[in-house]
């Protein structure tokens, strides 16, 4: 006889050895104190004003007036949900004017919603796989889960090239036929280190070998650029890149995901890809909210000053103190802990005796060995919260006897 639960319960007692089981921190942001939150231990009804360090709202435009004010008047208006799928009734204005303003952000002929910037990549790359027959994918090594699950479903040869190694990607270029069909998948900032890819570099090779390029900007959509259209705009390379990638669950503060190509291309993912096709379309409420993110976030540069200031700050507070900052050139500050017990550890001690909720990051995550503390800073992180952090971080590094940088 098969026992399905014990099946079941063996596979969390593995990640529980490995000290990388999840646990979930239940918590309620404030609307107008970001980044503070109310924390409910163990689930509970009584809460704890916590802050904030991990959120990927990386510019607290989930609690923007413009947004919030854009949800309401659009849940007043049109109800709740979009009644159906993009064919089938699910497609509202609010819809029709975020693909088009998302297209306008990118310098790109259309744009195309999906559910999420998951659903988007997933769907994506599995279809180009099976519209260019024989192709093959060139993915670089850290592409995000979504990604990987994206080529992975459309079958087709895939090949991966060293992190940002140009010239692992030429090689690999260079030994296949010209007239094969050839995708570059790959992200603009890597979220987990922090890294940028030489887009310019790798715009030159595939125009060299004839590949097409797909381009994740989930981790600098609103963040980077004149009008927050990402490192492509950045660059000035956005009409070098095929199909642009992008989230509205990030720096835009909201939810659903999107890609951003020219009307040929958008067209037919819009006519095979099933993650598209066979959903209900975006709630018109969140449509709405991120259409005003977008909008208020074309015209906010300041914004995305701030932001690379204080994130600079922070990552020159840290070094000061000799706590382990990895190399990081955006907005990402990574700190090393190197081990996911401890790593854990750090995290539940912040949380307990300082009030601060960092997630740790394990593997899958990362790779093992380097597991770590992501924090993100935002434009409405002060400095007292800084030195509140830093506090926090160096009782944490002595309590738990981890190592610091000489
Ligand atoms: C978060 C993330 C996604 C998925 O975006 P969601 O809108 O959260 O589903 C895609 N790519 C990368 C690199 C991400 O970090």
């Amino acid at each position: 006889m098969v026992n399905y639960n014990q099946a079941f319960e063996a596979a969390v007692a593995a990640v529980r050895a490995e000290g990388r089981y999840r646990v979930f921190a239940d918590i309620e942001r404030i609307k107008g104190s970001f980044p503070k939150a109310h924390y409910h231990p163990e689930g509970g009804e009584e809460t704890r004003e916590i802050t904030v360090w991990c959120s990927n709202d990386y510019l607290g435009m989930g609690q923007h007036p413009n947004v919030v004010n854009a949800m309401r008047e659009a849940v007043d208006k049109v109800g709740a949900g979009a009644g159906g799928t993009r064919n089938i009734a699910g497609t509202t204005h609010f819809h029709v004017r975020l693909e088009r303003s998302l297209a306008d952000l990118h310098g790109k002929e259309s744009a195309l919603l999906f559910t999420s910037g998951y659903v988007s990549n997933e769907a994506t790359l599995s279809t180009i796989a099976r519209i260019l027959p024989d192709c093959v994918i060139l993915s670089d090594e850290l592409n995000h889960a979504s990604m990987i699950e994206g080529i992975r479903g459309g079958r087709s040869v895939k090949r991966i090239w060293r992190h940002n190694d140009l010239e692992h990607l030429e090689d690999m270029l260079s030994e296949l036929p010209l007239e094969r069909p050839k995708v570059i998948a790959f992200e603009s900032v890597y979220s987990m280190d922090g890294d940028i890819a030489p887009l310019p570099e790798i715009c030159d090779l595939a125009e060299k070998y004839n590949a097409f390029t797909y381009l994740d900007e989930v981790h600098a959509v609103g963040l980077y650029g004149p009008r927050g259209g990402g490192i492509a705009e950045r660059d000035g390379v956005s009409d070098r890149i095929d199909i642009i990638e992008g989230t509205l669950g990030k720096a835009f503060g909201v939810m659903g995901g999107y890609i951003a190509a020219n009307a040929a291309i958008i067209d037919a993912i819009r006519s095979y890809a099933s993650g598209f096709i066979f959903t209900t379309a975006l709630s018109p409420v969140l449509v709405a909210g991120a259409l005003a993110s977008v909008e208020t976030l074309k015209v906010s540069p300041q914004l995305r000053e701030v932001h690379q200031e204080r994130a600079a700050r922070l990552k020159s507070l840290l070094t000061d103190a000799g706590l382990p900052v990895m190399p990081s050139v955006s907005h990402i500050v990574p700190v090393k802990v190197g081990d996911p017990v401890q790593c854990k550890k750090v995290t539940d001690y912040l949380l307990q005796c300082h009030n601060i909720y960092v997630q740790p990051i394990n593997y899958p995550t990362v790779p093992k060995g380097t597991e770590r503390l992501r924090l993100t800073p935002t434009p409405l992180h002060t400095d007292d919260h800084m030195f509140a952090l830093l506090e926090a971080l160096d009782d944490a590094w002595t309590a738990l006897s981890l190592q610091r940088v000489a």
